[in-house]
């Protein structure tokens, strides 16, 4: 399925709750978002549905994100049905890795593809600095049951903040060295909580990398499904790549839609630019989710403003910035 701006569009993120068991500064307020009630999230058997009909229209890959996706009950078995749904080439997850290591089999048994786990710190001071929990051990626990059993390929992606030590950015980088995993630094996004915060950019990121991962050399070839550019380091298992929107921004080659868990579909990480799907969902037929979803991607704005003061946004664009927390979105 191609956009205005002739862009294929084969990848859908799907967040399935809004709550998590962390609380990132850049992401959460400290006591969480207000939940939604039940009746406003969308059940499992709607979001397969929302699936096939974009799958029927060339949505490919499906990944799945919260909030954090495995605090929602039922997980499994909505990952081994979206496996189900024809056209649905690769169902992938992003999660915090608390509860990855003693959910993983059942993970892997459901046909997941790969997961990413979102990791910014290795000292459990930073951890708790910006997570505002003490769940480090965990997630390193799981990292360690994903090196050994190797069942389910993974992705370590790191929020790089300016007060981040530089060894622990290294460290990180550093289980690339141990393992065939490729880990990201991701630039900071102005959105929602992660407004206030200041970002450290790619090219500073970089330099800090220096002395833990040597000259970073560009890699041609294609990894992944997304906007992450890689390289490759002397003796390193895995690459390390970067996803900086802002001083990279890769809004033409974007390839994605993402759905709330309340069954809005957004075509813009940025814009609040989308379609809510609950009437299409409410009438019951396909070719009306369909219908819905193509007018999505029609909708689809050409790039994000992160870089735009608000009056410049007001002059050149009717579409308004998404007042959601990134939490909502799902990243
Ligand atoms: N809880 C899961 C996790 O942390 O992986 C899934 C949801 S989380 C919103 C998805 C990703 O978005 C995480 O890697 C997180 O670090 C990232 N993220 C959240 N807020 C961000 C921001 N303002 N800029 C860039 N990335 C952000
Ligand atoms: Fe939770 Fe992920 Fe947001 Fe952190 S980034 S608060 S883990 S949803």
């Amino acid at each position: 399925m191609k956009d205005h701006f002739g862009r294929e569009i084969d990848y859908l993120r799907v967040s399935v709750t809004d709550r998590c068991n962390l609380r990132c500064t850049y992401c959460m307020p400290e006591e969480g978002v207000p939940p939604l009630t039940h009746a406003q999230i969308l059940r499992f058997s709607e979001i397969l549905r929302i699936c096939e009909a974009a799958a029927d229209l060339g949505i490919h890959k499906v990944k799945v994100t919260g909030g954090e996706p495995l605090v929602r009950k039922g997980i499994v078995s909505l990952i081994h049905d979206l496996k189900q749904i024809p056209g649905i080439e690769q169902v992938t997850m992003t999660t915090n890795g608390i509860l990855l290591g003693e959910m993983y089999e059942e993970l892997a048994e459901a046909g997941l593809d790969a997961v990413t786990v979102s990791l910014d710190a290795v000292t459990p001071e930073s951890y708790r600095r910006i997570t505002r929990r003490d769940e480090l051990g965990k997630v390193l626990a799981s990292l360690e049951t994903v090196k050994e059993r190797g069942l389910i390929p993974c992705k370590i992606n790191c929020v790089a903040l300016p007060d981040t030590p530089d060894e622990e950015l290294g460290a990180i980088a550093g289980f690339a060295r141990e393992a065939p995993v490729h880990v990201r630094f991701i630039e900071l996004m102005p959105l929602g909580h992660g407004s206030g915060i200041e970002r450290l950019p790619e090219e500073a990121c970089m330099k800090r990398l220096f002395p833990y991962t040597g000259l970073l050399v560009p890699f041609d070839g294609i990894l992944g499904n997304g906007p992450a550019r890689y390289y490759t380091a002397e003796g390193f298992r895995g690459k390390i790549g970067f996803i900086s929107a802002i001083s990279h921004a890769f809004c033409d080659s974007c390839n994605r839609l993402r759905l709330t868990s309340e069954g809005f579909l957004k075509s813009c990480l940025y814009y609040d630019t989308g379609v809510d799907l609950r009437p299409a969902l409410e009438e019951g037929g396909k070719e009306a989710l369909r219908a819905a979803v193509r007018a999505a991607v029609e909708r689809k704005p050409l790039c994000h403003s992160f870089r735009k003061t608000e009056n410049e946004e007001k002059r050149e664009n009717t579409d308004r910035r998404d007042a959601r927390q990134m939490s909502q979105i799902g990243g």
